[in-house]
């Protein structure tokens, strides 16, 4: 391959149609921020509407606002711009609580529709390299149920699900990419095999909502749910979103029987009767101010629809998760690092994960966490996370194609050369350990 110059990167730029959706957020001066896929950036329009939702719409008009200024509808109406990045149809999607307690929902409602259509199919199968919460939550469900979490050592590799599917697994449970290795799995292929194995699955959209085309209507998926405050840009703890197939929706209720999923809530019934659709997925009061900042995030996504929306942003992902492996495989050999996120563009989401090496190129488990404190002390904003007995400690890099461009791979590139090379991780101040990472 041709050694790739900052100029090369330059001309990427000046060619790139979507490079001016970067002004729709305030970014910060001197910051290539590749933690996009831990929390987005903030959207410019963020702060003044979230203000006027404080002043005008709290602040004046009190309680009226339910109505004059749209809140009880808001988790609908957000879920429906919500859904035109993840092959939804208008109706099917709410945003509301976290990513957590919508799994809840959404597992349990599929555990009792595979009670029906398929009795006595007791397991439910996950990846022990999920994200920790999803497996939490799916064990103290399976545990209160009778039913058995079944975690397969597996990195998004998709024959090795394949194989795991079993005529006792009643729900596959699966993060289309992972959080940690960014491998993707293919959604339709595998849902379609579940279906023919006679499993329900149930999709985490966390690092994919926003982030790379998804079609779950076209996949004919059972469940979803996804995250608000990564590739959405909704801001720290942002409402997550909760799909469901049309075919499912009205068959359960989900256990959170609140009155905001009542079909009546405020004819006050003492028994519940829940809402028709994905409204029933909602539990008690929305967060409003959250929901507001929520929907500019969303926004700023559909703001590229003109521009190509999800296909071209998927392109444009690639070809910079393309350069930055590029980079540090010509400019960073020799220096210890791996590639851990796949090659495969069909099995890569928008994220590039390294670890450290040594010179036989095995793995080895020192420096990631102290060369990512120190890229970050440098303006390259990315992340570590640790390793436990089956994956090294991982620099983790998100790149966020609405805002990223191919001169800011070039540096965040050249960053990490120089911490390499001058050493510069082995400092004590980038090795102390913070709370969150
Ligand atoms: C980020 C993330 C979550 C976050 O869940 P919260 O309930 O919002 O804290 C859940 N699952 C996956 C796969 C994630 O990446």
């Amino acid at each position: 391959m041709n050694t790739i110059t900052l100029t090369d990167c330059q001309a990427l730029d000046a060619a790139d149609p979507l490079l001016e959706l970067r002004l729709l957020y305030d970014l910060p001066a001197g910051t290539i921020y590749l933690d996009g896929n831990s929390l987005g950036v903030m959207p410019r329009t963020a702060p003044a509407r979230v203000a006027e939702a404080v002043t005008a719409e709290w602040g004046r008009d009190l309680i009226q606002s339910w109505n004059k200024a749209g809140w009880f509808a808001l988790p609908q109406k957000v879920g429906d711009k919500i859904a035109r990045l993840i092959g939804a149809a208008p109706g099917e999607v709410v945003a509301t609580d976290s990513t957590s307690v919508n799994l809840f929902k959404v597992l349990s409602a599929a555990l009792n529709i595979a009670a029906l259509d398929a009795p006595g199919r007791k397991v439910v199968l996950s990846e022990r390299s999920n994200f920790p919460t999803d497996l939490y939550i799916a064990e103290a469900l399976c545990k209160e149920r009778g039913y058995t979490l079944r975690l397969m050592d597996n990195d998004g590799s998709q024959p090795k699900v394949l194989a795991e599917l079993a005529p006792d697994v009643a729900v596959l449970m699966l993060t289309h990419v992972n959080y940690r290795t960014g491998a993707m799995h293919n959604m339709a292929a595998i849902t379609a095999a579940a279906h023919a194995a006679g499993s329900l699955t149930v999709w985490d959209l966390a690092h994919s909502a926003g982030a790379v085309p998804v079609d779950l209507n076209g996949s004919a998926a059972d469940f979803a749910v996804g995250c608000g405050y990564k590739y959405l840009n909704g801001g720290p703890g942002a409402p997550a979103f909760v799909w469901a197939n049309a075919r499912h929706v009205d068959r359960f209720w989900q256990p959170l029987s609140g009155w905001w999923g009542h079909a009546a809530p405020f004819e006050f019934t003492p028994d519940y009767r829940p809402a028709a659709g994905i409204a029933r997925y909602q539990c008690g009061t929305q967060p409003i101010l959250s929901l507001k900042a929520l929907e500019c995030g969303v926004d700023t996504l559909l703001a590229a629809e003109p521009l190509g929306g999800m296909a071209a942003l998927r392109t444009k992902s690639l070809a910079l998760t393309d350069l930055f492996i590029a980079l540090v495989e010509q400019r960073c050999a020799g220096h210890g690092l791996g590639l851990v996120t796949p090659r495969d563009h069909e099995a890569r989401g928008s994220q590039v994960c390294l670890s450290r090496t040594d010179a036989a190129g095995a793995t080895v488990g020192t420096g990631a966490y102290a060369i990512v404190q120190a890229l970050i002390a440098r303006g390259v904003v990315g992340d570590f996370r640790a390793g436990d007995t089956r994956h090294p400690d991982i620099l983790r890099f998100g790149f966020t194609p609405m805002y990223l461009g191919y001169e800011d791979v070039w540096h965040a590139a050249d960053h990490l050369l120089q911490v390499l090379q001058t050493a510069e991780w082995q400092q004590p101040r980038f090795n102390q350990k913070h709370a969150v990472t």
